[in-house]
C-alpha cells in the first residue's frame, strides 16, 4: 500500500511525523507538505507561481518533500506528478479540531477533500487540542483506519472521511463513532491597531463560543471522549424541496 501524506499544518509538525511513522508499520509512505503553516487556507491552490518541492528527511517517509503550495496543492503535486500514484491520502494530525463548519475552512479537510475529487479514498485527521496536543491515540487510530479502509474498500463514492480525536492518552479513547457535522458558533473577532507608520492594519481571530452538538454530531462524540468519524461528501447543493423556493427562483424576471 503506498499513502500520501500531507498537512496543513506543515512538514515540520508534531503530528505529521507521529503518523509519518505510525503508518510506515503498514505502508510505504510519501510525504508532500507546507512549507510552513498553512491552516484555515480552506481549498485554495496556486496558479498564479511557480509551485516548488524540496527533499527533505522524515522519519517512517520513503521520500519527503516540502512544498511552497498549499494542502490541496501537496495533494495534486503528488498525484498528478510523475511520482507513484497513492493508493491511500492521508492528511494530518491536525492541532486543533476540524467539526462542523470548521470543514469548510480547515486545509486538512480541504487536501482530503481535493483527494476525493480525484477518485481516492481519503480521511483527514486532527486532535482537539492546540497546545499539549497528543498524538499518539490519533496516529493509532489512523493506522488501523486506513488499513481497514485498503482491505475492505467501505467508502461510497465521492466520500471521504473527517477524523476528530479527543486530547486524550490512547488508553483512555472511547470507541469511533460514527457521526454527522455540527455546527459551531464563534465570535468574529476583528482587532484594529496602527502600524509605526501610524496606518490602521487588522488581525482577524476567532474562537468558538457555542458548539450545536446534538445527537449524533462529531461535536458531541468528541466532547464525550468518542472518536468522530465523519463522512464527507463535496455536493453541498442545498434542499431543493422547500416549498417556495422553487417558484421563487423560476419565477423571476430575467429580461
Ligand atoms: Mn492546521
Amino acid at each position: 500500500m503506498l499513502v500520501l501524506l500531507t498537512n496543513d499544518d506543515g512538514i515540520f509538525s508534531a503530528g505529521l511525523r507521529a503518523i509519518a511513522l505510525s503508518l510506515s508499520q503498514i505502508a510505504r509512505v510519501i510525504v508532500i507538505a507546507p512549507e510552513r503553516q498553512q491552516s484555515a487556507t480552506g481549498h485554495a491552490i496556486t496558479l498564479h507561481k511557480p509551485l516548488r518541492m524540496e527533499r527533505v528527511d522524515l522519519d517512517g517517509a520513503i521520500e519527503a518533500y516540502a512544498s511552497n503550495g498549499t494542502p490541496a496543492d501537496c495533494v495534486i503535486l503528488g498525484t498528478v506528478s510523475d511520482l507513484p500514484k497513492p493508493d491511500i491520502v492521508v492528511s494530518g494530525i491536525n492541532a486543533g479540531a476540524n467539526l462542523g463548519e470548521e470543514v469548510l475552512y480547515s486545509g486538512t479537510v480541504s487536501a482530503a477533500m481535493e483527494a476525493a475529487l480525484q477518485g481516492l479514498p481519503s480521511i483527514a485527521i486532527s486532535v482537539a487540542a492546540y497546545s499539549d496536543v497528543l498524538y499518539d491515540g490519533a496516529a493509532v487510530f489512523a493506522r488501523h483506519l486506513v488499513e481497514g479502509l485498503y482491505l475492505e474498500r467501505p467508502l461510497p463514492a465521492d466520500t471521504f472521511l473527517n477524523v476528530n480525536v479527543p486530547n486524550k492518552p490512547a488508553d483512555q479513547l472511547l470507541p469511533p463513532k460514527l457521526t454527522r457535522l455540527g455546527r459551531r458558533k464563534y465570535t468574529n473577532v476583528l482587532s484594529k491597531r496602527l502600524d509605526p507608520r501610524g496606518r490602521p492594519y487588522y488581525w482577524f481571530s476567532g474562537a468558538p463560543v457555542e458548539s450545536e452538538g446534538g445527537e449524533g454530531t462529531d461535536i458531541t462524540a468528541v466532547s464525550t471522549g468518542h472518536i468522530s468519524v465523519t463522512p464527507i461528501h463535496f455536493d453541498l447543493t442545498g434542499d431543493m424541496t422547500d416549498a417556495r423556493l422553487p417558484g421563487f427562483v423560476e419565477g423571476l424576471r430575467f429580461r
